[in-house]
């Protein structure tokens, strides 16, 4: 290879975001220790508080459980069948080719765009099941939790070492910030940007699929526990955070070809970080206030229920409306007549609309609707609050991420962009 193909393939490294292999390392372990303690400190067995009366006994019980949690045959069998069903829905359900961003060889790669039909058919085969077997038989997935957690991570670290090796092979396209020559870190933060097998992407896969369609699954499991301890029907609290998650979700996978334009895709390079955060960290973790009202069912009232939902139409309005601003721009169109400046590249940025009055009005957005679905667990603990504590600190770093980036991708254009609309994330706060 060349030093010029070199240098577009695969750059050295330069700066290390996460805080270099420290860094890595501890966001590798505390991944996978969260997604654990959230269950074994919260759960039908020991309640779900933050100063437990025998947190020595909880913690004991957290070695033994994931020790067990190894052995569930079941689980893995689930868990596994399930992810082939969506690798097989990718393959046999029908969905556009659609051409990716632009990359930095020039070249642009093709994807099938069929995640809502991959929703729409494991939706139905739950509900199917759920039907034909009954409720009882639908809380299989929250009975297994802590196997399901085990078999996502085993999933998420062969992927990541497969995807690591693989990156050695030659004329791999390497992530900017993935290529340090430090083994944990580049495993860590994804050493090859677009890793594939023939035409399937496992990144924009594992991104969109398996862990965001097995969130609401989860959802729904959690659903079928409370109704059947209930011996029937569901509270206020549930129907809401289920029917926001799914909306969440349905809302991702049904604008799937917007993805092509986010961060995850166009800069990071598929490793650890993504595969644990795609397959373990999204589905168990942002499903934790469905499962807290498993076992802690909550009835909110008429008010409650309608100020939570207006504060969640409120939120994502905003999301929506930021997002589909900025995905029409870029897509050439400008139906509002929004407002731009043209930067020395040629590219432009909008300054009026969402993006006048914020440079990433689209997270503030997200955050409103991350306190709504927090809100229906109610006042007793502030576990089920976990996901806006780390929403809140996960969008903060992502901002300043993709600040940096569009410096350096703007230069001086962006000093002027950031002077023109200075709130970060908050429109006039921050
Ligand atoms: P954004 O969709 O905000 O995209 C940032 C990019 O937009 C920039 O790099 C820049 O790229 C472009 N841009 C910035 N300012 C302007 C402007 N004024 N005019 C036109 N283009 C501009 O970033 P993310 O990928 O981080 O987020 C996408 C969505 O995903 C968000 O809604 C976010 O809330 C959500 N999200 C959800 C997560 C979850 O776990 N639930 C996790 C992460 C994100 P360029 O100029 O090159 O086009």
């Amino acid at each position: 290879m060349s030093n010029k193909q070199q240098n577009i393939l695969a750059p050295k490294t330069e700066f290390t975001e996460f805080g270099g292999p420290i860094g890595g390392l501890f966001v590798s372990v505390a991944t996978p220790f969260f997604s654990y303690l959230l269950f074994f400190f919260c759960n039908e067995q020991v309640g779900c508080s933050v100063l437990p009366t025998y947190p020595a006994a909880i913690w004991q019980q957290m070695v033994q459980g994931i020790r067990e949690s190894i052995f569930d045959t079941t689980a893995f069998a689930i868990y596994f069948g399930w992810y082939a069903f969506v690798v097989a829905c990718w393959a046999i359900l029908p969905g556009k080719w659609v051409k990716g961003s632009e990359l930095r060889t020039g070249i642009r790669l093709d994807y099938k765009l069929n995640a809502f039909n991959t929703l729409v058919a494991s939706f139905i085969a739950f509900g199917a099941y759920v039907y034909v077997r009954g409720p009882a038989a639908g809380a299989i997935l929250y009975d297994h939790w802590p196997g399901l957690v085990t078999a996502s991570l085993v999933n998420a670290i062969i992927q990541s070492l497969y995807v690591y090796a693989l990156s050695f092979q030659e004329e791999k396209l390497l992530a900017k910030g993935g290529n340090t020559g430090n083994h944990l870190f580049d495993w860590f933060i994804g050493r090859e940007l677009n890793p594939r097998i023939g035409s399937f992407d496992i990144k924009t896969f594992n991104e969109l699929r398996p862990g965001m369609i097995l969130w609401g699954l989860l959802d729904f499991s959690c659903a079928c526990h409370q109704y059947v301890s209930r011996k029937g029907g569901l509270t206020d609290s549930m129907v809401l955070v289920v029917l926001f998650h799914t909306w969440y979700i349905v809302d991702a996978l049904f604008n799937e070809e917007s993805i092509f334009t986010q961060m995850d895709i166009t800069t990071d390079g598929f490793g650890f970080m993504l595969s644990v955060g795609d397959l373990t960290w999204v589905p168990f973790v942002y499903s934790l206030q469905a499962r807290f009202l498993a076992f802690m069912p909550n009835e909110l009232g008429y008010l409650a229920t309608a100020a939570i939902l207006f504060l969640n139409l409120t939120g994502y309005y905003i999301f929506r409306t930021a997002n589909s601003e900025k995905d029409e721009f870029r897509k050439g169109g400008n139906p509002k007549n929004l407002k731009s400046m043209t930067t020395s590249s040629g590219r432009k940025l909008i300054t009026s609309g969402w993006w006048g009055r914020s440079r990433h009005p689209n997270y503030f957005g997200d955050w409103i609707m991350a306190l709504s679905w927090c809100l229906p667990t109610g006042f007793l603990t502030p576990i089920p609050y976990f996901y806006i504590f780390f929403f809140v600190v996960l969008l903060t770093h992502r901002q300043l991420r993709d600040d940096e980036a569009c410096k350096e991708k703007y230069g001086k254009d962006w000093d002027k962009y950031q002077k023109l609309v200075p709130s970060r994330i908050i429109p006039y706060v921050y």
